[in-house]
């Protein structure tokens, strides 16, 4: 057993963890990473966001998705295709991540232990290696706790490796089912609903509430809605499952309501929770809110003040985007240099296909402040690049101040949406107007000049003819 002391320890190496230990490394600190899985990058590199892009574009590529309009490029027979054919672009892009953690945790001169960290008291963690020894006892003077979330497994679902599965078990199965169910259609579960649905499996979507993606600006929503029923994704609302069994080689949900619904494959994304099992938080004085997650205050300190947590594990927003930048804001505070509350306005990307993103205000919330408003959209359809890459469903829209022009939100659904959101990012965050975007030339063709189609379309509407 090896002792150690060190200035920062960071307990967890997904977005958060890295980007706090490369911050307070930065600042010349001496700083240790604790991964109790084998290799370092998190649930972000190995079952979340990494793995389900990676699938996803395989999948646009695989099924020339964009072609099918121009070339008429029929269905792709799903007996022929396995999960291995995706799988294989994905061992490479985990490979290439995974290089890169090692060489940033390098470059900075962080020291990365394997093992699980469990807290012994508010100054002290010990490592448990994967022979179950105690490894290290390390004590700090400042701890991260970016552990991360996983997913939500109730223990009267009978979760296996092949039929009843959750986001990282889905990554494990070797055919593509003719048909899934996905219960719970929030971002991870439309998402997966609609790269399968892309690829032919039938899939049916449920969820308690009435529709999907409940967030989504309603517009978008209902473009949406066309685009995944175009791909025969169905949706059922109002249904709450109040048992789920596997019965042979398949799954079976039955509802409050009395109904059922079997498929081959059960995909339950309801929701994710903490990971903190076996942190032992409470020997460092800590405890879980009543949402089951750590709180913090707003520079990402615990009750305990030298104790910071950062990421999935404090819950929402758990993006790999947002918990890079609280990891990164955490450690700036903790190493006493000069740092900001997280920001208001960061934008949110769903992967769907069509893809959706969204930053600042939605229409509801400017209805519900009162503010004096109008919209400008755009329609792929009259972009010129849309119609270049067989990309015509989607739709910018633009909300804005009716009488400063101030832009206060943008929303777009379609190819590229999460490229294109920031340059409506960069343009609310340095308080440009409408027709910013009017006076400047953009590239064409490309899907930008949506920007300055909904641009006019608004302005025109307030009669301040450009
Ligand atoms: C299917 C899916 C798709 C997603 N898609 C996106 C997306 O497109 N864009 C986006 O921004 N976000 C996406 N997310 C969310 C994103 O993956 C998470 O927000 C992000 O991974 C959180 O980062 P983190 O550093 O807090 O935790 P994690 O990435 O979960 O990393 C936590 C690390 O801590 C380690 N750990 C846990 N306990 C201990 C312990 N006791 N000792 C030592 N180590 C420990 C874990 O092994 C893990 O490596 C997706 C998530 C899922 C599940």
């Amino acid at each position: 057993m090896e002792e150690v002391f060190a200035d920062i320890v960071v307990i967890g190496s997904g977005p958060a963890g890295q980007k706090a230990a490369i911050q307070a490394a930065k600042v010349g600190k001496k700083v240790i990473v604790l991964e109790k899985d084998l290799e370092p990058g998190g649930n972000c590199l190995y079952n979340g966001t990494i793995p389900s892009k990676t699938i996803r574009e395989a999948i646009i590529d695989f099924t020339r998705f964009y072609d099918r309009d121009l070339f008429n490029v029929g269905q792709i027979d799903i007996e022929n295709i396995s999960i291995s054919h995706l799988a294989k672009r994905l061992y490479k892009v985990i490979e290439d991540e995974r290089n890169l953690v090692y060489r940033q945790l390098k470059k900075n001169g962080i020291r990365l232990i394997i093992g699980n960290a469990r807290f012994e008291n508010p100054r002290m963690v010990i490592v448990i290696d994967r022979e179950f020894r105690l490894s290290h006892q390390i004590r700090a003077d400042v701890f991260i706790i970016a552990t991360g979330s996983k997913p939500r497994n109730p223990i009267n679902v009978p979760f296996d490796n092949d039929v009843i599965l959750d986001s990282t078990r889905l990554l494990g199965i070797d055919k593509i089912p003719k048909n899934m169910l996905v219960l719970g259609g929030g971002i991870i579960g439309s998402e997966y609903a609609s790269f399968f649905a892309t690829m032919g499996t039938e899939v049916t979507i449920i969820d308690r509430k009435d529709h999907i993606l409940p967030l989504l600006d309603p517009e978008i929503a209902i473009i949406l809605q066309t685009a995944l029923t175009e791909l025969g994704l169905r949706f059922k609302g109002n249904k709450e499952p109040v048992e789920i069994k596997r019965i042979g080689d398949r799954a079976r949900v039955t509802f409050k309501d009395g109904s059922h619904l079997e498929a081959d494959v059960l995909l339950y994304a309801l929701g994710r929770s903490s990971a903190v099992d076996s942190l032992h938080i409470e020997n460092a004085g800590l405890a879980l809110n009543e949402r089951g997650y750590i709180p913090v205050n707003p520079l990402f300190q615990t009750i305990v003040p030298h104790i910071y947590a950062v990421g999935d594990v404090i819950g929402g927003p758990s993006l790999a985007s947002t918990s890079m930048e609280q990891g990164r804001l955490a450690a700036r505070h903790a190493c006493g240099y000069e740092t900001h509350y997280f920001p208001s306005l960061y934008p949110i990307g769903i992967y769907t296909i069509p893809e959706i993103s969204s930053c600042g205000y939605t229409e509801e919330e400017l209805k519900r402040l009162g503010f004096h408003y109008e919209i400008g959209r755009a329609y792929y359809y009259e972009i010129a690049r849309s119609h270049i890459t067989g990309s015509n469903i989607g739709m910018f829209k633009i909300l804005f101040h009716a009488e400063t022009l101030d832009i206060l939100g943008v929303h777009i659904i379609g190819r590229s949406a999460t490229e294109l959101i920031h340059i409506g990012q960069l343009a609310i965050s340095f308080n440009a107007k409408i027709d910013y975007f009017i006076d400047q030339i953009f590239n064409y063709p490309t899907y930008a000049e949506g920007y300055r189609i909904a641009a006019l379309n608004g302005i025109n509407k307030i009669k301040r003819i450009k």
